[in-house]
């Protein structure tokens, strides 16, 4: 079909479409997107390219091209050109095009639900900004602190937290001089043990940058951990390279990696490679994973998704509440079921599969722990302890 008559089939009224087919077509509208911005732009430089030139990347800046006529007639064009929409190759293999609930599809590709916002959503969801002393760092607690090195992924998470700051239109990356006076605000802190790099997804640095980046935080006498969180090696492994796990070793310093997955299908035989080559690297490896209705919120794949960690010699870590991003309520269970989920996978599961079960507390908090004791019910929502000991309301979810 030519560029014309596929632009103007997904143009058309999508009224009476499923969900599951507006998906579809709402990812063929971005891929659409991104070959029209390709052929009638001329080439221009990536702002991100240094970073490793690599082409998705590019794709992935050309799929937010404005098409301001289509965002007007499709709503799915609109969330499109609100929010950044990427899949990598491997993802894309995974999903099952017909099942209209795969938890693969139902992650990466745009939904009109992403349009409804609520009082209690917030552009910075977890409070980065009041706790950033310099641009791309974030000091929350006093051992630790994020380094936003980067804000661009190679997939686009449809719930991610930082959704108003990733993506080719997002923050961008660090220039050379906003990461001096990052790394000159850590060398000043003593009390800091542990830099988490973050953003966006800083796997997604070339071998030498990574490896320029692990010196430097090495070079710092109180830093010893280095910890960086990503969903490179499940959704991209190709990037994982025995010279980029070199990349991220330095005396001084021991590099532990956090892995983001959400799903037991996402573990590829490709994926399960990269997870073994930074373990067989000695890297320590943790879990992270969002509890997301619809896609792990039942007992079975909750515990195969902590089995494939543990079978992969990942340690769950975290399993968080998806955090009051806008356009995310409907990712949103409530909290008494992640508490009987986990409760459940207590009983029948391994020590070795337990994730704490965390939510980020708006304003820049940090985390609370939603086990009983510190996480109750109170009639506008719910009371949270965070780790300072005092109490914060929390928003009550979404009925649906
Ligand atoms: S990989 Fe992380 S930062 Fe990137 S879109 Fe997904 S949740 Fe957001």
């Amino acid at each position: 079909m030519s560029s014309g008559r596929l632009l103007k089939s997904l143009s058309r009224d999508l009224a009476s479409q499923s969900r599951a087919q507006l998906r579809k077509r709402a990812f063929s509208l971005a891929l659409l997107k991104a070959r029209v911005a390709q052929t009638r732009q001329s080439p221009k430089r990536d702002p991100h390219s240094r970073l490793d030139g690599a082409a998705g990347l590019r794709q992935t800046a050309a799929m937010t091209a404005p098409t301001t006529a289509l965002e007007k007639a499709d709503p799915l064009a609109e969330v499109a050109a609100r929010y950044a929409i990427a899949i990598t190759p491997t993802m894309q293999a995974l999903l099952d095009p017909d099942d209209p609930q795969d938890p693969i599809m139902a992650q990466f590709f745009p939904d009109v639900r992403e349009l409804i916002e609520t009082r209690e959503e917030l552009k910075d969801p977890i409070g980065d900004h009041p706790r950033s002393p310099v641009k791309g760092l974030v000091h929350r607690y006093p051992d630790r602190c994020l380094l936003k090195i980067v804000h661009v992924c190679p997939v686009y998470c449809r719930f991610c937290f930082r959704r108003e700051m990733v993506g080719p239109s997002g923050e961008g990356a660090l220039s050379v001089q906003e990461l001096k006076a990052a790394l000159d605000y850590i060398r000043a802190t003593p009390a800091i043990w542990e830099v988490i790099l973050t953003g966006g997804d800083p796997f997604v640095l070339s071998p030498r940058r990574a490896a320029a980046l692990t010196q430097a935080l090495a070079a710092i006498e109180h830093v010893k951990i280095v910890r960086w969180h990503t969903r490179v090696p499940l959704v991209d492994p190709a990037r994982v390279t025995p010279a980029f796990v070199a990349s991220l070793k330095a005396p001084g310093v021991t590099p532990w990696v956090a892995i983001h997955a959400n799903h037991p299908r996402e573990f590829s035989p490709e994926g399960r490679t990269a997870l073994a080559r930074l373990a067989d690297a000695g890297v320590p490896l943790v879990s992270q994973t969002v509890l997301l209705r619809g896609v792990n919120d039942d007992p079975a794949t909750l515990e195969a998704l902590m089995r494939a960690f543990v079978e992969n010699r990942v340690k769950p870590y975290y399993l968080h509440h998806p955090d009051l991003a806008p356009g995310t309520g409907h990712w949103r269970g409530r909290i008494e079921q992640g508490q009987a989920l986990v409760e459940g996978l207590r009983r029948s599961a391994s020590g070795l599969c337990q994730p704490a079960y965390v939510a980020d507390q708006p304003g820049g908090h940090g985390k609370a722990r939603l086990n009983p004791v510190n996480a109750r019910k109170t009639p506008g929502g719910y009371a949270l302890c965070g780790h300072d000991g005092r109490w914060r309301a929390y928003p009550p979810e979404q009925d649906g």
